[in-house]
């Protein structure tokens, strides 16, 4: 395989790197040749269950070590994973296609592993003597058993965002990856055991939604499940959380997200970062700008400067290779799915630019050209749906009221950007929409670090976060004692 020497892809279950007990494996291929990558474990029911029984032993020690020893491993990890950050992003190119100059995933994880490892001193109750004759106080506590369901477009990053908290507060973790996206987690499966985790700790296990997934969601030893993914898994895992032993659920789910422009914005800079935001992994981040909304006025001149900007900037190719900005869609069903929605588009509105596969020269990738649509009506299936793909819609309005509508017009509501001078209609809008993250002149992926992340609506439930995340994972204990005489 391409400059990569060693394809890591065995599973961690109680400290031991494994293959799948029944010995049962499935094809990871690289999107840009259609070649295989690797072939990957997929856990059993058994296996499933073997790594949420390692990590039910483990917890009692682990969550009686104290912040500051469970923090030294959380340190080993964060440095071992930041000298392999390389390695990581080659693993993610020859999975689900993401170029190496647009990796910076691995880097976030160490970041996150780092951050909380400092973190544990603030895990703290409360106390007060306003109940007379008493004191009375809150414990923060782990839970337990945590399960972590990660997707395929930026593994590393959702690692790191979800297993470092759930670590340090004291839960012990079963992570599962995505199917299309296995090697670089089994390379950091590798890089826990270098650091030493004590057995069950940390399971990091491989395979498709059925059967490991669900056997995590219906697990009564699983006390809580922080997900990230599809809307329409989400409502799934919920369903058997409610059906099981109503496990604490965490949801990071799709969006639709709009950008809207006002005739007073800084126009080279809204194309610019619209343009990023839904080009970046070639459009497969929930938050990008797959809707955006410009002012009648300066439509024309927008919409010609935004493919200006798309024709001059992008740059497919071999994810390997260093000058590629443009990836393959992760794989063949992605594949399809966007160039489908592609065809439907042309139906419903006007196809401005792109429209089809891309040939990138001596490959068979799934490439995708970034297709721009104008004129779209808003109950079209392609203004409504997540297409994950580099296809953006560009809509006019007039007015503050209706763009605002058009906007909320949705079920999802992860992230909204309006471009504006104007401070008083800047912050009307930003209260106006309906969505978990709003950007004044800023799109996503811009986000602050220590602000919450999470969706409205469809998007999701729960916030994540480096003041936030904690919290997901830590029980809150009430205790009143009497001080009275006796
Ligand atoms: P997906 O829902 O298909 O899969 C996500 C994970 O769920 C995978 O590990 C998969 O194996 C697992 N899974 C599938 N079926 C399951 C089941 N029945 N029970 C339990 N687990 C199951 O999503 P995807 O295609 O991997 O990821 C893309 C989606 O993720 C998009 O909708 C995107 O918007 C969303 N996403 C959201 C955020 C966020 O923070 N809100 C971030 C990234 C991606």
């Amino acid at each position: 395989m391409e400059n990569i020497a060693h394809i890591p892809t065995r599973m961690l279950i109680n400290g031991e790197l494994v293959e799948a007990s029944d010995g049962k494996t499935f094809a990871v291929h690289n999107p840009a040749t259609r070649e295989v990558s690797a072939h990957v474990p997929e856990a059993s029911a058994d296996d499933t269950n073997a790594a949420v029984a390692a990590a039910k032993a483990a917890f009692p020690s682990w969550s009686a070590l104290g912040g500051a020893k469970r923090a030294r491993y959380l340190k080993r990890l964060a440095a071992l994973i930041c000298e392999n950050k390389e390695e990581l992003a080659r693993l993610d190119a020859i999975s689900m296609g993401m170029p190496v100059s647009t990796h910076h995933y691995a880097a976030a994880a160490a970041t996150n592993f780092e951050h909380y490892s400092e973190a544990w001193p603030s895990i703290q109750g409360q106390a007060s003597v306003n109940t007379p004759g008493m004191v009375t106080m809150t414990l923060r506590q782990p839970y337990g058993v945590v399960a972590l369901i990660i997707p395929w477009n930026a593994p590393c990053l959702f690692l790191g965002t979800k297993s470092a908290p759930a670590l340090i507060t004291g839960n012990t973790v079963v992570l599962k990856s995505s199917e299309k996206a296995p090697l670089a987690v089994a390379r950091i499966a590798e890089l826990v055991k270098e650091a030493g985790f004590p057995p069950g700790v940390f399971n990091i296990i491989s395979g498709h939604g059925i059967p490991s997934g669900q056997v995590l969601s219906r697990h009564m030893d699983v006390r809580v499940l922080s997900f990230t993914g599809s809307s329409r898994t989400g409502k799934l895992i919920q369903e058997e959380a409610a059906r099981t032993n109503l496990k604490k659920v965490i949801l990071e789910l799709g969006g639709k997200s709009p950008a809207l422009i006002f005739e007073d914005a800084n126009l080279e800079k809204a194309v610019a970062q619209t343009y990023f935001s839904v080009q970046l992994n070639s459009g497969q981040v929930c938050m990008a700008n797959s809707r955006i909304y410009v002012q009648k006025s300066i439509a024309a001149q927008f919409v010609e400067a935004f493919k200006a900007k798309s024709a001059s900037s992008t740059r497919p190719g071999n994810p390997l290779d260093k000058g590629t900005n443009h990836g393959p869609q992760a794989d063949e069903v992605q594949y399809r799915n966007v160039l489908a929605y592609i065809e439907e588009g042309k139906k419903s509105g006007t196809l401005a630019q792109g429209g089809g596969k891309t040939a990138v020269e001596g490959t068979k990738g799934f490439f995708v050209e970034p297709t721009v649509f104008l004129d779209t009506p808003e109950t079209a299936r392609i203004m409504k749906e997540e297409v994950f793909g580099p296809v953006v819609i560009i809509n006019t309005f007039e007015t503050e009221a209706e763009v605002v509508a058009k906007a909320n017009d949705t079920e999802f509501g992860l992230y909204a950007s309006v471009y504006t001078r104007n401070v008083n209609r800047a912050m009307r809008v930003a209260k106006a929409l309906e969505s978990g993250y709003v950007g004044v002149n800023c799109t996503s992926p811009t986000t602050g670090i220590d602000l919450p992340f999470g969706g409205y609506k469809s998007s999701g439930q729960g916030r994540e976060g480096w003041l936030y995340s904690m919290d997901n994972f830590l029980e809150t204990k009430s205790v009143i004692m009497q001080i009275g005489e006796e």
